[in-house]
């Protein structure tokens, strides 16, 4: 399984509605809104934590 890092829902490798590379990483998704989020600005989302906003919406579900 693989993270979708837009919404942070799990993706099957296998059965993922979309893909995207970035810096040498793939990356799964569960839809390809999720996928289009992430290529206009990848960095909001591989960045976790730190700068502001993103703060308290996005817990670490574990
Ligand atoms: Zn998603």
């Amino acid at each position: 399984m693989a993270i979708d890092p837009v919404c942070k829902m799990e993706v099957d490798e296998k059965t993922a509605a979309a893909t995207s590379e970035y810096e040498g990483k793939k990356y799964y998704f569960c839809s390809v809104g999720c996928k289009k989020a992430f290529d206009q600005n990848p960095e909001k989302y591989l960045r976790r934590g730190g700068e502001g906003e993103a703060g308290a919406d996005i817990a670490d579900v574990a």
